[in-house]
């Protein structure tokens, strides 16, 4: 592939509108340059510098924005399957963190190397990432070509919360704005158990200074709101605006346990939330009141959360279990339908990581563009794209993935990096954390 650009000769496109819906195109021509698309139109109507570019056949493929993951902690790949099967507070201070405590630079590297390629297999071409080695799972962003939003995360209540600040300022100032903004830094205090008012105060102070964005933990389980009601007499939202956290851009992770007027704040402060509902399932967190908060005009994107927690960096099954998850709980088969879902996904994720021109198949938009391949079984007969891409695809039919306009998936291959290697590092750093977080509990 030329680094000129290339042209998709697309059997459908599949992209968010501007009415709060998403369009669907048939028999159109992608054409990028560049990081950016330049054309979507009918192939007759093709500008004449852009016919002569390398011509990728998508005819029987559908054309998607690539999704955008707002919620990851991405080397946690190393602890899938570590800790499954317990409620959150005994799997972060039984299994998580004693395991942490192991963690090198060089396993979050390729910790962070592998769930890039599991997201790059999943169409998800950009994600937000929170947690610590930072500057080498930066090192990972950048190989594998994934757009992110990083962040150190700072957890106050353990030794060496100010080394850990110094540190996510370092990597705002080493990566923000890499690669023509490919990479962006937000500062991102944990959680509000984690972090007590000074500190997030400390944290504050830097995020203005860099005009940095924050990514952050809210309202994820009952045990947090109930001490944060014992300790503060706030709920998590009121928190964060009390504490001064919403003067700068907030992405907050979860927003399960929401009062009415939480919801109020959340769309009154413009705080996104990222909707986590495999993580929120499998740690018996709740059920996110999403139909509500879109109700009343907060942003909520989408996110998986870690593989310890969601098991599977899979966005189409998280695109189901939200939509799953509102209808069964509010017995109502309309709630969440899929074009809100595929919104969500896509164009709310951009909105949610401050990308003003990602999560659309349109000219000017940056070219995080997916191929799925629309032959399978499970794909026909095509009714309804949309349903097709929300309800029906799987990781398998994700074909072919360009970000920032150069590929990085190409008929089912990792171009950007060892694939294969990634995954036995992935392996083998994961049992030798569990070995020495096993030898410290018994020495
Ligand atoms: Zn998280």
């Amino acid at each position: 592939m030329s680094t000129a650009g290339f042209r998709i000769d697309a059997g459908w496109v599949v992209t968010p509108d501007d009415d709060g819906g998403v369009q669907v195109l048939t028999g159109v021509t992608v054409a990028v340059r560049g990081t950016r698309i330049e054309y979507v139109g009918p192939e007759a109507g093709l500008p004449e510098p852009l016919r002569s570019l390398e011509r990728v056949d998508a005819r029987d493929g559908i054309v998607i924005p690539g999704f955008v993951n707002t919620h990851n902690h991405a080397a946690m790949t190393l602890l899938r399957s570590y800790a499954d099967d317990l409620p959150l507070m005994r799997w972060l201070q039984e299994k998580i963190w004693p395991a942490e405590a192991h963690l090198t630079g060089e396993d979050v590297y390729w910790g962070t190397l592998a769930a890039c390629a599991e997201q790059i297999r999943s169409g998800i071409t950009a994600f937000a990432d929170m947690y610590f080695f930072m500057d080498d799972a930066a090192r990972a962003v950048d190989a594998s070509g994934m757009r992110a939003q990083l962040s150190r995360g700072l957890v106050a209540v353990t030794p060496g919360a100010d080394r850990a600040l110094r540190e996510g300022v370092e990597l705002f100032e080493r990566w923000h704005g890499h690669d023509d903004d490919r990479i962006t830094v937000a500062l991102a205090p944990h959680a509000p158990y984690t972090c007590p008012d000074d500190f997030v105060r400390e944290v504050l102070a830097e995020a203005r200074r860099l005009e940095a964005p924050i990514h952050t933990h809210l309202a994820e389980t009952l045990d947090e709101i109930r001490q944060l009601e014992e300790q503060r007499g706030l709920t998590p939202i009121q928190w964060a605006v009390q504490v001064g956290l919403v003067e700068r851009p907030v992405l907050a992770a979860h927003c399960v346990h929401l009062t009415a007027e939480d919801i109020g704040l959340l769309a009154e402060h413009r705080i996104a939330a990222s909707h986590n509902p495999i993580s929120n399932q499998k740690l018996a967190s709740g059920v996110a009141p999403v139909v509500q908060m879109r109700q009343r005009g907060a942003l909520v994107a989408l996110g998986t959360d870690g593989a310890c927690s969601t098991n599977h960096l899979n966005f189409f099954e998280e695109m189901r279990s939200a939509a799953w998850l509102q209808k069964v709980t509010r017995m109502d088969a309309s709630a969440l339908p899929a074009p809100e879902v595929f919104r969500m996904a896509t164009v709310d994720g951009a909105r949610a990581l401050g990308y003003p021109d990602v999560g659309r198949v349109r000219e000017g938009y940056r070219a995080d563009l997916v191929v799925l391949d629309a032959s399978a079984v499970h794909m026909a007969p095509r009714h309804d794209v949309v349903s097709l891409v929300v309800y029906s695809a799987q990781t398998a039919d994700v074909r072919d993935v360009w970000i920032h306009g150069r590929p990085v998936l190409r008929d089912r291959q990792i171009v950007t990096f060892d694939e294969r290697r990634a995954v036995e590092e992935c392996r083998r750093r994961g049992l030798r954390l569990a070995e020495r977080a096993a030898a410290a509990a018994g020495s």
